[in-house]
């Protein structure tokens, strides 16, 4: 296949900005191109390609970053800034559309769906979220009836939030496994990552390890400063150890110092990327039972589950985690997530398109 993928317009690639769909989009072009497809990546101006990609070729596309959904009402009408860099991005990927098999949209955005119908190329979508706006809703729900094919989701929690015409082709996700080196010695210390941003719930997480009676080392990108100040100053000084946003290899290395990484989406997360990263390092995982993590998370095999939004719970199942077989938690990454398995998914996806 000869594949465009447009990324997120949300951040440049290699900033962090753009969340999991950043590490998606990594994956996901590597694993294609190491099965032989041809692939060019159109993204924000100042993306550069992540490591394994450098095969692909690069456009990029100037404008103002769309608002994230998951930061605006569940009502609140579709927006685009003046600029924009999600309208630049498809008006590209749409001059450019004959050169291409496929049009594979990794973006969560109504833009992209409701053009799926009016696009020459066949236009598939790979959605990144559950359900937070109702405008995505009813778009998703559109394009499923008049286009079943053309959309995958990561998790079963997550495609089922939405209303579909037929079930949902699940690609799960994948890592390249082989950068994450596993630690079987980790220092007395849990872990957390992700964008610090409400939706993550790192409030819990710290008042667990506060608990617990063990530093927690917080990396990822600040999204909220104000909701960070807040977190800090909920558990005693020195309790949070803030890293910031990692780069991909140091990353990979910091999650195997954890002895377990916390995990506490508030909302219905889509998959995970970062409970899988940890299991790759040996890292059991203590999670809510809800959204992605709780289909990633097995009880004793690679982490423990606590019922959402329990403190006391999360305490407990971090307790539980604690006690389980590092190299087994590796297996599993192996076993489910590798990055063969994931393009071998979305290549039979894609190519029932064509
Ligand atoms: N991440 C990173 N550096 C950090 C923390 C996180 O590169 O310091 C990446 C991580 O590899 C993961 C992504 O950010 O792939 C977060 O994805 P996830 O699916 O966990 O959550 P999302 O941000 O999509 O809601």
């Amino acid at each position: 296949m000869n594949l465009l993928v447009v990324s997120t317009p949300v951040g440049s690639l290699g900033s962090g900005r753009g969340g999991g769909v950043e590490r998606t989009l990594a994956s996901l072009v590597s694993g294609l191109l190491a099965r032989g497809h041809r692939i060019t990546v159109l993204a924000g101006s100042g993306s550069q390609l992540p490591g394994g990609c450098e095969q692909a070729q690069l456009w990029t596309a100037c404008g103002d970053d769309q608002p994230s959904w998951q930061h605006l009402n569940r009502d609140t009408p579709v927006q685009l800034p003046a600029d924009s860099l999600l309208a630049n991005l498809w008006q590209r990927a749409l001059e450019a559309q004959d050169q291409f098999d496929v049009l594979l949209n990794l973006g969560y955005d109504w833009l992209p769906l409701w053009l799926t119908p009016l696009s020459q190329t066949p236009l598939a979508h790979l959605v990144s979220m559950g359900s937070v706006s109702t405008a995505m809703d009813r778009v998703i729900a559109r394009i499923s009836a008049s286009h079943p094919g053309h959309l995958a989701f990561h998790s079963a929690s997550q495609a089922s939030d939405f209303e579909l015409s037929q079930p949902p082709f699940l690609l799960g996700n994948g890592f390249d496994l082989e950068r994450y080196p596993l630690s079987l010695q980790p220092r007395n210390q849990l872990g957390w990552a992700g964008r610090v941003a409400p939706e993550k719930g790192l409030e819990d997480a710290a008042a667990a390890a506060a608990q617990l009676g063990l530093p927690l080392v917080v990396m990822g990108l600040v999204e909220d400063r104000e909701y960070a100040a807040r977190v800090e100053a909920s558990v005693p000084a020195g309790t949070l150890i803030w890293r910031g946003f990692l780069e991909a290899t140091d990353l990979q290395a910091e999650l195997g110092h954890c002895r377990a990484l916390l995990n506490t989406p508030k909302w219905n997360e889509a998959f995970g990327n970062v409970v899988v990263e940890a299991f790759a390092c040996g890292v059991p995982v203590a999670t809510y039972a809800r959204g992605g993590p709780g289909e990633l998370v097995h009880e004793g095999v690679n982490g423990a589950l606590a019922v959402p939004d329990d403190v006391q719970e999360l305490v407990a199942a971090c307790r539980r985690a604690l006690a389980v077989d590092r190299a087994a938690c590796r297996r599993w990454a192996e076993q489910h997530c590798s990055l063969a398995g994931f393009a071998q998914r979305v290549e039979i996806w894609l190519g029932g398109l064509l």
